[in-house]
């Protein structure tokens, strides 16, 4: 059997459509299925069409968090709650073509372990969009040693795959990335970002900003190691400074060096702070796994089976 899971925030007038497009393609293909949405705090009424659509389908299950936890979370309470021998993890806005499923299955089928969708265009996105989305996926590129540029959550897991990332620790996870990461015998399919066909995108500039920064010091310490370049090439500059200063002194036009004072005043303090803030970021992140709190936090679920506790507590979450 392979489950489908479907992170859902706001998504009140895709989840019918969704549930009639995937169950009939699995039917189809008669591949034995299931549907795992997960209502990621919705504040319209996504979370009564998910118990709608579990009532009309026998395969279709529902989870709803206590609050908005963010797509990530969402996924591994997703594949947390996954029965099947594999998953695999699907946009609710079918940007993902559904089709793609019963390809991946295929691949699952001759012994594939994760099968990745790749984005073979990127869709339809502003020059700066698209700009930003390169440095961030160069740097996980980097971090990861895989190519991350057209990479997408759209994704084929075997069990094994499953268990391990359900094993991580880590709170603030970045599933894209870590599911590369974590190897396996992997293939690639390549995908065209359809339009989103209701509602709309859940990303705000700002969102992203966040969205990327967490991402990059969850996945490499280069900001780090930047500080330290920094550091090398202000004392470049000092020595450089220093020579001159001694010399002007030797030679007796020392005086009038107001400008150079201040403006290196500016320059090392704003470094120095520029570095601090940078560390304290990383602080922060310890600050935030070390407190142990759970990835989400589940309030409901609906469908056949419901079994799932919240992760990280030993709270069974009631009928
Ligand atoms: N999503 C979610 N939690 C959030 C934001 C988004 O579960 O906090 C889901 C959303 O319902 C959709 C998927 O993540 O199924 C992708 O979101 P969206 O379409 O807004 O992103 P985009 O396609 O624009 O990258
Ligand atoms: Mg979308």
């Amino acid at each position: 059997m392979i489950s489908v899971v479907i992170p859902a925030y706001n998504e009140e007038k895709m989840i019918a459509k969704t549930t009639d497009v995937i169950c009939g393609i699995l039917k189809d293909a008669s591949i034995a299925y299931e549907l795992v949405f997960v209502d990621d705090g919705s504040k319209d009424g996504t979370w009564k069409e998910v118990q709608k659509a579990s009532e009309g389908y026998p395969g279709v299950r529902g989870i709803s968090f206590s609050r908005n936890f963010g797509k990530e979370s969402a996924i591994f309470a997703g594949l947390a709650a996954a029965k099947g021998e594999c998953a695999v993890v699907i946009d609710c806005d079918l940007q993902h073509p559904p089709e793609k499923i019963v390809e991946m299955y295929r691949l699952w089928e001759e012994g594939y372990e994760i099968v990745e969708g790749i984005k073979a265009s990127r869709g339809k996105e502003s020059v700066m969009h698209a700009f930003a989305a390169k440095c961030f996926y160069s740097m996980i590129s980097d971090a990861t040693g895989i190519d991350m540029s057209r990479a997408s959550d759209y994704k084929l897991l075997d069990r094994n795959a499953i268990n391990v990332l359900l094993n991580m620790r880590e709170k603030k996870v970045f599933f894209r990335a870590l599911s590369s990461w974590i190897g396996f015998k992997t293939t690639q399919i390549e995908y065209d970002v359809m339009g989103r066909e209701a509602g709309e995108s859940k990303w705000s500039t700002r969102s992203l900003i966040r969205y990327a920064l967490t991402n990059i010091t969850s996945f490499t310490v280069a900001p780090l190691q930047l500080i330290t370049v920094l550091g090398i090439l202000l004392f470049v500059v000092t020595v450089a400074l220093s020579i001159q200063t001694v010399v002007y002194k030797i030679m007796g036009i020392a005086a009038e060096g107001f400008t150079t004072i201040i403006i290196l005043q500016c320059f090392t303090s704003s470094t120095i702070m520029m570095s601090l803030g940078i560390m304290g970021y990383y602080i922060a992140k310890i600050y935030e796994e070390i407190k142990g709190r759970p990835k989400y936090i589940v309030a409901e679920e609906t469908g056949k089976g419901r079994t799932s506790y919240s992760e990280g507590m030993d709270r069974k979450v009631s009928e």
